[in-house]
């Protein structure tokens, strides 16, 4: 099957405006502008698109949460990809750089919104350069500013680069960062849909999402609910990194399995074995390279019930040389590091985790230390204020579920606490003279 997404892979030059055209693109839009703004909605929601920034939520139900309001409404595209191992949107936002303004249009379209601003990464500063020429590009053939494909309504489309921080990734702080605030995570409720950016109602949706828009407006959600699950339906792109042969991106219907991917990628490194897969970047927990997990089907529920998270498929391949205390230590590292410190039991708790968890590879920890920072990442979880301090949990525990042995190997056992003899009470006034009554 040719691919839907990545389809520079086939067509050279698909990203630039003049190729695109040739190849069908905006007919998307053309047919969205035919249709009226809720059915557009209603056919996206029956595509039953998820998001592919991680959570996995439908993303047509999302834009129905928008209200019909007067006024400014906006739709953030969330293009601050900055989890280990994820390098998808940046494919997309490079090669099919058109087929992304397209769908975050249609998706404009949908909400009646006036502008959209797309989030890039700091690092991504010649990606962002990109994106504005090509949004010159599309708005000379009329697809940005006024009166749009001849309808009655019009767009504008920012480019706003970020500052490098991985917690402006997350969509509250994503909109603070827009506005110029410090990035960090707002409290929910008001969710984005009803006041987001400047307050007003919003629709944040993450780059691979919104390229699937296009093709489902063109061919229908019969068509798009035919690739992959029923649950889980359409093209995936899988980012493979680690100890593969040949690591990259990879589209795939989703409900292929891990074995698929792992095979389409040259397999493990040098021949060797695999050990452990991390199915979406450091912020998914560890699974062993059993034979149930290696025939699971990626999807998000499938994964979901083998106790990890499908995510945004950013899968890391470990061999049978990895050290997981290692692993863990280096996952830990990158959240203490972005954690934005806003909560206590993130900020507090990740430096925690850092300090034991780097102790025990530096063996100067005991094994009490090991029980020490089992706690203090159960105790983290369910208190923070964003899915940062939920994720900065996952490397401890399940490396500790599935590879405790690896961690003892580096302890000495707790040494028994010697008793302390209670100091002989001193006669009352003698006390008393010490103490210099
Ligand atoms: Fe910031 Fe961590 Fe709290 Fe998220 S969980 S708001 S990253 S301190």
């Amino acid at each position: 099957m040719a691919n839907i997404l990545l389809r520079d892979q086939e067509i050279a030059d698909i990203g630039t405006y003049d190729v695109y055209v040739q190849h069908g693109g905006y007919e998307g839009l053309k047919k969205a502008l035919s249709m009226s703004p809720k059915e557009v909605i209603a056919l996206v929601k029956e595509s039953n698109l998820r998001g592919r920034g991680g959570a996995g939520f439908s993303a047509g139900m999302k834009w129905s949460f928008v209200p019909e309001v007067e006024g400014p409404k906006y739709v953030v595209v969330n293009a601050d990809e900055s989890e280990p191992g994820t390098f998808k949107d940046r494919q997309i936002l490079e090669k099919n750089t058109q087929q992304l303004i397209e769908g975050a249009l249609i998706c404009a379209y949908a909400i009646q919104a006036s502008a959209i601003y797309i989030y890039v990464r700091g690092e991504f500063w010649d990606i962002g350069f990109n994106i504005e020429r090509e949004v010159e590009k599309a708005r000379a053939g009329g697809w940005v500013g006024e009166k749009i494909g001849g309808a009655d309504w019009g767009c504008e489309i920012y480019v706003h680069w970020g500052a490098g921080a991985y917690i402006c990734g997350e969509e509250s702080a994503m909109l603070n960062s827009i506005e110029g605030k410090l990035g960090q995570p707002r409290v929910r409720p008001p969710f984005p849909a009803v006041a987001g950016l400047y307050a007003r109602p919003t629709v944040i949706n993450n780059v691979e999402t919104l390229a699937n828009v296009p093709p489902i407006i063109v061919n229908g959600a019969a068509w798009y609910k035919s690739i992959g699950t029923e649950k889980s339906p359409g093209p995936k792109i899988f980012c493979m990194s680690g100890h593969i042969a040949k690591p990259g991106n990879y589209e795939l219907p989703l409900g292929s399995t891990f074995r698929q991917l792992i095979e389409l990628a040259g397999g493990v490194r040098d021949g060797k074995q695999l050990k452990a897969i991390l199915p979406s970047g450091a912020s998914g927990p560890l699974l062993p390279a059993t034979d149930k997990v290696l025939d699971t089907p990626l999807t998000y529920e499938d994964v979901a019930a083998l106790g990890s998270t499908l995510g945004s498929a950013s899968v890391i391949i470990l061999d049978e040389d990895t050290d997981m205390v290692w692993a863990a230590l280096k996952m830990i590292k990158f959240f203490r590091h972005e954690s934005c410190g806003k909560c206590t039991p993130c900020r507090e708790g990740t430096y925690w985790l850092e300090q034991r968890l780097s102790a025990i590879y530096h063996k100067t920890a005991t094994k009490a230390d090991v029980a020490l920072i089992e706690s203090v990442a159960v105790q983290m979880q369910g208190k923070s204020l964003c899915a940062l301090g939920d994720f900065a949990t996952s490397p401890v525990l399940s490396a500790l579920k599935y590879w405790r042995d690896e961690f003892y190997a580096y302890v000495e056992p707790a040494k028994p606490v010697p008793a302390t003899k209670a100091p002989a009470r001193k006669p009352a006034a003698e006390a008393a003279a010490v103490a210099g009554d």
